[in-house]
């Protein structure tokens, strides 16, 4: 029934002067979406809003499916494209559209006309009124309401005469790579792939890297990174996974430093190898799923130890959140089931009966200096050993 969409935007309507650059990050990005879908599809701009136009049949599902993914869409409303063939034609198709689209004709409506081509033989209210007359004949059941209808009809006469009224939520935010790039320390958890969502949701475009310690974390634990950044990719386009063999640098810290300090000696090492990667992807920061208090390791003590290893801004969208607020979200994008399938990620395996919840940044020093022989080899060992995976929707 339908051959276009119509897509709202929201906030980046309000960009001013550089009003066009994510306009045109939206219309890239609607355009990349749309790539796997069965169909083909031109985007464009057009009159301050972003039309998709189907070049060929095309399933509707999928589309509308690969179009609630993209960051920067408030609304998605499906048009019905028609010939202008004469106002008869347009009012038989509209209340058969109306018939189709809706399973019950008993709704309060209005019709709102646009002429982009003056053209047209009758001015926009004669056409409202016209097909709203025609409506109300063919329904008996409708009513219209002009203040606060239940269902708006819009008519918008062009080359050819568009019909929609429905409108399909859109994710909202800002379109992905209108906002630079981040790197996002991605593990098998529930609440990276969230933390990496939020921060793409506000036009971040994503890279990821993952700690991989086989052979204490399995071939299927990594596979399941992947598998989670496949389901955010959906939402960032396709991402950049570093997996980083991290056995060596753990076993070391595992029996040079005090045991209660591991985690926290770890996250230290993961923060400067992410940043590494961060800089060859030209990211401007580093992403978490920290959130605190949830762990030892995450206490606003162990953040600032953590922390003071990094040159780049660490962006952590999730702090201010409770575990249940990280599910729901998990849930709502689609990650959960794929996070909590039981598979050991590489902090389970080290970490202390007792971790330290406040560490103290002096002490910590004092036991990485007991690393420090080694670790500078070992982490460019990491570095020169690392897999990049292009993980693609
Ligand atoms: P998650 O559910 O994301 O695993 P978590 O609650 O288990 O989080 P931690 O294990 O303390 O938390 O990790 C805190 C953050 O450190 C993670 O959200 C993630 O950003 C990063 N991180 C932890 N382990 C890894 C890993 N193996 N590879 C990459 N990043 C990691
Ligand atoms: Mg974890």
């Amino acid at each position: 029934m339908y051959q276009a969409f119509l897509i709202k935007y929201g906030e980046i309507g309000v960009k001013g002067k550089n009003r066009h650059i994510f306009e045109d990050t939206l219309v890239s990005q609607t355009a990349n979406a749309l790539k796997p879908v069965d169909g083909e599809f031109c985007v464009r701009k057009e009159n301050g809003r972003v039309y998709v136009e189907a070049l060929s049949e095309f399933d509707y599902d999928e589309a509308l499916e690969a179009l609630s993914h993209v960051f920067g869409i408030v609304g998605i409303c499906p048009v019905v494209l028609m010939e202008d063939e004469g106002f008869e034609d347009l009012a038989r198709r509209v209340v058969s559209y109306v018939g189709e689209a809706f399973q019950e004709q008993d709704f309060t409506f209005k019709v709102i006309t646009r002429r982009a081509r003056k053209n047209y033989p009758m001015d926009s209210m004669e056409v409202s009124a016209a097909v709203g007359e025609r409506l109300l004949e063919a329904y008996p059941k409708l009513k219209v309401d002009v203040h606060k209808p239940q269902v708006t009809l819009h008519i918008e006469i062009r080359n050819k005469i568009n019909l929609y009224s429905k409108t399909v939520p859109g994710p909202g935010g800002m379109p992905v790579g209108s906002a630079g790039r981040a790197m996002l320390l991605l593990s098998g958890g529930i609440d990276s792939p969230v933390a990496g969502y939020m921060i793409a949701k506000r036009g971040v475009k994503i890279d990821a890297v993952y700690f991989h310690a086989p052979p204490y974390t399995s071939e299927r634990a990594k596979q399941k990174v992947v598998d989670l950044a496949k389901l955010l990719a959906k939402y960032t386009g396709p991402i950049r996974l570093h997996v980083i063999h991290f056995t060596e640098i753990q076993l070391a810290i595992y029996e040079k430093c005090p045991h209660d300090q591991l985690t926290i000696i770890m996250r230290r090492y993961m923060m400067k190898l992410a940043e590494h990667f961060a800089g060859e992807d030209e990211s401007m920061g580093l992403v978490t799923g920290e959130s605190i208090g949830q762990v030892a390791s995450q206490t606003m003590q162990s953040l600032a130890v953590t922390n003071e290893v990094c040159t780049l801004p660490v962006y952590r969208p999730l702090i201010g959140f409770d575990k249940q607020e990280i599910i729901d979200v998990s849930q709502k994008i689609g990650t959960y089931e794929t996070s909590i399938l039981p598979f050991e990620d590489c902090c389970t395996i080290f970490v202390a009966k007792h971790p330290v919840t406040k560490p103290n940044l002096k002490s910590i020093l004092k036991s990485e200096s007991h690393l420090a022989d080694t670790i500078g080899a070992m982490m460019k060992e990491a570095i020169d050993t690392a897999e990049t995976i292009r993980v693609e929707p």
